[in-house]
């Protein structure tokens, strides 16, 4: 069908794996959370978004092609603006050594810190359908199979329940003197991501935040990687 007549959030956007921000692009639109971020060409841009953004930031390869950045060195979290530039070079560097294609820039965005590192997914299962997940993230992820899932559409019972059903349950309550995580923000997270999944259509093949952090009461959640991949 040609593009005017597709009025998806999706319209416009190319076949297979999206950059990050255009994929957090697309949550953020249904009321996902995200990190404050800017798109720079060169290294000098990206020094200058440093500075805009203030304090340390996190640079990052923005690539439709590189679906795990930190595989290939292309997410340094808590630098200077003074040493972005030269992180910028080394990222290119590896990222020619690896063989892959041109990136379409730089990400420079804020360095989310504390709280409780969450995944949010979406797939279509053969049998089961279009299917939410939610999931520890970070290294809790690696160390026990923590998920659960639900068939769309979900209600917020169904969020608050799939909140609870997770051993990181405990970790969110506040485990060993840990602040409590902000619980509602993720519920409406989980919500959220779960609408713009109904919403995008069937274009829309996967999507994910992986990891979504859950910060302390009252200080909401913030999804700083996404992926989105289409047909
Ligand atoms: P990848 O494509 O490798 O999954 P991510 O964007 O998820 O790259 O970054 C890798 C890791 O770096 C994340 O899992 C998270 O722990 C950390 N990280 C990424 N972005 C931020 C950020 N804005 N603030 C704090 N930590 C971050
Ligand atoms: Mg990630």
């Amino acid at each position: 069908a040609p593009a005017a007549e597709d009025a998806s959030v999706l319209a416009g956007l190319p076949a297979g794996n999206l950059n990050e921000v255009e994929s957090k692009s697309i949550f953020a639109r249904f009321g996902v959370p995200v990190t404050r971020e800017h798109v720079a060409a060169d290294a000098a841009g990206a020094a200058a978004a440093a500075r805009a953004l203030g304090g340390e930031v996190v640079l990052k390869i923005l690539s439709r092609a590189i679906a795990h950045k930190s595989d290939i060195g292309g997410v340094r979290v808590g630098l200077t603006a003074e040493e972005v530039p030269e992180a910028c070079a080394t990222m290119l560097r590896r990222l020619k050594d690896a063989g892959a294609p041109d990136p379409e820039g730089f990400l420079v965005q804020e360095r989310i810190r504390g709280g409780v590192e969450m995944i949010l997914g979406f797939h279509r299962d053969p049998q089961l359908g279009p299917v939410i997940l939610l999931g520890s993230g970070g290294v809790a992820a690696e160390l026990f199979q923590d998920t659960t899932l639900r068939l769309l559409p979900i209600s917020r019972s169904d969020a608050e329940a799939m909140v609870e059903e997770l051993k990181a349950a405990r970790l969110l309550q506040g485990y060993r003197g840990a602040p409590p995580a902000d619980v509602p923000a993720l519920v409406e997270a989980v919500m959220a991501f779960a609408a713009m999944a109904g919403a995008a259509g069937e274009r829309l093949l996967e999507a994910e935040i992986n990891p979504l952090f859950v910060l302390p009461q009252g200080q909401g959640a913030r999804a700083v990687d996404g992926l989105a991949v289409l047909r």
